[in-house]
Parts: C-alpha cells; structure tokens; sequence
C-alpha cells in the first residue's frame, strides 16, 4: 500500500497546465488568467463625486455648522452622465449626484445632509476639506497598471474589473473536458426500473457534479459493461478529451477489467493500493498522454477518490496555484474507533457553533452508504495509526462543502 502523499505526488508529476484560450469575460468564472490584463484607461476616468450633495470650494466652508451656515448661490445642477456646463467659482455651489464629474473651480463636495436649499440658495452646515467626497480619476486602477494577473483565478470581481476595464474577451487556460466512464454489467442508467440484480448508475452523476464543481467540462458517457471489447471502444472514445475517469472495475475481482484494458490500449498505469478508507484501489496513468483515473465503484469511494486525487489534478490542468481543500479543525461530537489500518475519511455533518466547528459522524460509513455523505459536507480525516477519537476531542475535516448553520 502507498501513502496518500506518495500517490498524489506521482500523479501531480505528470499533470500539465493546460493550453490557453479566449472566452466571454461572462464565462470565465472559476477559471485561470492566462495573461495579465492591464487597464488602458483610469479606473474612474474622471473625477467624479462619491456622494449626493454640491461641488464647492473647500474655502467658502471654513467655519459652517448649524447654528452659522455659509451661504452659497446654486451654479447649475450635474446629475450622473452629464457634464458640468459651468466653473465654479468663490461663493457658489452646483449641485452633484453620486457619479457626476467634479467641475472645474470645485475642491470638494458637501453632502446633502449638511445643506438646505431653497430659492436658488444653499445654506452648508458643516465645514468640508479639500478633496472631501470627492473619487479621484484612477483611484481604483492607473492607466497601464496591470491589475488582473496571469495565474490568478477569476472570481465575480475579476469579471467585474474586466468589464471596467472595457474587456469583453480574456485569455485564460482552457476548461479542460473530463470524460465519465461507469463500468459494470450491473448497472443501468437512473431512469431505468433496476431487474433483478442491476443498481441505477449513481457515479456518473455524482462525478458530472464534482468536475462542475472544478469548473471543468464533464462529458458523461454513460455505462462500459464487464466486457473488454466494449470496454475497450468506449475508453477509446473517451480519450477524445483531456482527461477521463472511470469508475468501478479496478478491484481484484475477475470481472476488475479496466485495468488490463487500459494496459492493453498502451496506457501507462500504475495500479496502487492505497493506504485509505474509503477508496483502497486506484489506478492512474497516461494513454496518449492524456490523465486517466480508475477510481473504485462504491458510490462513496468514487466522490472521496475523486476529492483526494482527481480535484488537484483537474485544478492543475486549470492552471490553479492551489490545489487543497482546506482542513479545519473541528471538534467532535461523538467517539468514532478504527483500526490502525489505513487513513479513515468519515463523513460527518460540521456545523459553527458560535466561533468554533462541531463535527457529527453522518452513520454507518460503509463505501456504499452513499447516504453518509448526504447527510453531512465534512470529511474528518483520522491518521493511519489513529485507533480512537473521543467526543470532545478537535479533529481535523476536510470541507467539501461550507458549514451548515
Ligand atoms: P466494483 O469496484 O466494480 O467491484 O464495484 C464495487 C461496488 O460498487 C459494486 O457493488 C458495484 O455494483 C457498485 N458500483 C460500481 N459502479 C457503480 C455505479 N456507477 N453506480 C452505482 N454503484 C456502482
Ligand atoms: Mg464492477
């Protein structure tokens, strides 16, 4: 058996960043920049007021407040997206909505709150200082700063920097497409009425989810029977993409016939044992140099395989500088004993209570109880040589998804 460690390394080894592309600034969520983006233009373009209220001149405030208000003469009135006609000059004020450029002659901007209009008149109550409320033009982003960076992920702000900066179209590493193989004599897909013997295809679900999840590309193709020819031509037909996982068939069994066909196809396979519970068998390796990855078949074995193996893998692909989930510390609700076989990932329920995690087990932790990890977005994950964990006691959990409550 191989450390969980060892056998990520050796397959992160052999996962290229992949190549780059241009796509909609509206599709690029989750992906990576290729290049960085620079700003050809201020971000504002121009001076323009952060608040509603009248441009002035700091001077003519000197000394306001309520009880003696400066007067002012209203010059005109600016709303956003239009231009100020008028400069102004000692003793006016023009009146400035949130956005509207700042015209000339004015040094700051007195908020509405502290002035009263009333026949052409504006009574200021408060002093303001030069360049109050006032957003210089650049503040945010100067011409030619290169703001958005190549490796860095596109999150919603991102997209909204690149629209400000006018880009409609930005270069990022290209969505990898991630073939979805089941393989099984038993299985058939959900919307069939299981016979005797057959179990509804719920993997290939489950892994269309989590490559979404990557903001990757799933190509879902459907059920391999345990026959070697058919087997054969649909992985043949999944090599068309970047990557391709399988699921089931890599166990000691008789029918286990995605190994030997992939060595047969001219794969490069390592086929490991590896030192966790669940997901003990994994194959991995190359056919055209394309990633494949032969996860077991047990539906909660595939989802934490592909978390511990697949995910760093994809995000590699992605171009992603990390590639962890990361792991809390949470403290346990309930006693859990294992021996001290191999690492244990246990499904757990994780709520924050106040400033600190709790971690429930979900229930029977079997490979096929799918349901644990419905129950529950957590994964505590107990050491080799671990053999107790009391209640009470912090854990370490790996958060697939955000804590409940
Ligand atoms: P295997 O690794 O092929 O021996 O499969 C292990 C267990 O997982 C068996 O009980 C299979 O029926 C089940 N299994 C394999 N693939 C799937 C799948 N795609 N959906 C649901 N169960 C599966
Ligand atoms: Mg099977």
């Amino acid at each position: 058996m191989i450390t969980i460690e060892h056998a990520l390394t050796l397959i992160l080894n052999n996962i290229k960043v992949g190549p780059s592309t241009v796509v909609d600034a509206c599709d690029a969520l989750g992906l990576v920049f290729a290049e960085d983006a620079r700003a050809r233009n201020n971000i504002p373009p121009f001076d323009n007021s952060a608040m509603d209220g009248y441009a002035v001149r700091s001077a003519d405030t000197r000394g306001a407040s309520p009880r003696s208000p400066v007067i002012l003469q209203l010059l005109e009135d600016v709303p956003a997206g239009h231009l100020p006609k008028k400069t102004l000059g000692l003793g006016w004020a023009t009146k400035i909505m949130t956005g509207a450029p700042v015209p000339r002659g004015a040094d700051a901007i007195i908020i509405v709150e502290d002035t009263e209009e009333k026949d052409g008149v504006v009574r200021c109550c408060a002093e303001v200082k030069r360049g109050e409320n006032i957003r210089r033009s650049g503040e945010d982003v100067r011409k030619g700063e290169a703001v958005l960076r190549k490796g860095n992920s596109i999150r919603p702000q991102e997209m909204g920097m690149l629209a400000a900066m006018g880009r409609t179209r930005v270069r990022v590493i290209r969505r990898p497409r991630v073939a979805i193989l089941a393989t099984g004599d038993e299985l058939i897909p959900p919307d069939r009425i299981p016979g005797p013997g057959q179990v509804r295809n719920c993997n290939n679900h489950s892994l269309v989810g989590l490559v979404k999840k990557c903001n990757a590309e799933p190509v879902d193709l459907g059920i391999a029977p345990d026959d070697s020819a058919k087997l054969h031509a649909q992985l043949r037909e999944a090599a068309a993409c970047d990557m391709i996982i399988t699921s089931g068939g890599v166990s000691v069994g008789e029918h286990d016939l995605v190994k030997k066909v992939l060595a047969e196809m001219g794969a490069k396979m390592k086929f490991w044992q590896v030192c966790m519970k669940p997901g003990k068998p994994l194959a991995f390796g190359l056919i055209r140099g394309k990633p494949v990855f032969g996860l077991p078949g047990n539906p909660v074995s595939v989802i934490v395989s592909f978390e511990i193996f697949v995910r760093p893998a994809i995000l590699r692909m992605m171009g992603k500088k990390r590639l962890d989930r990361p792991l809390i510390t949470a403290i346990l609700e309930k006693r859990i004993e294992k021996p001290a076989d191999r690492v244990h990932f246990i499904r757990a329920k994780v709520c924050l209570k106040g400033t600190r995690y709790h971690a429930s087990p979900t229930g029977p932790q079997g490979s096929g109880i799918l349901k644990s990890l419905v129950m529950g977005g957590g994964l505590i994950v107990l050491p080799k040589a671990k053999t107790v964990a009391k209640a009470g006691e912090k854990v370490a959990v790996m958060m697939l998804d955000p804590a409940e409550e």
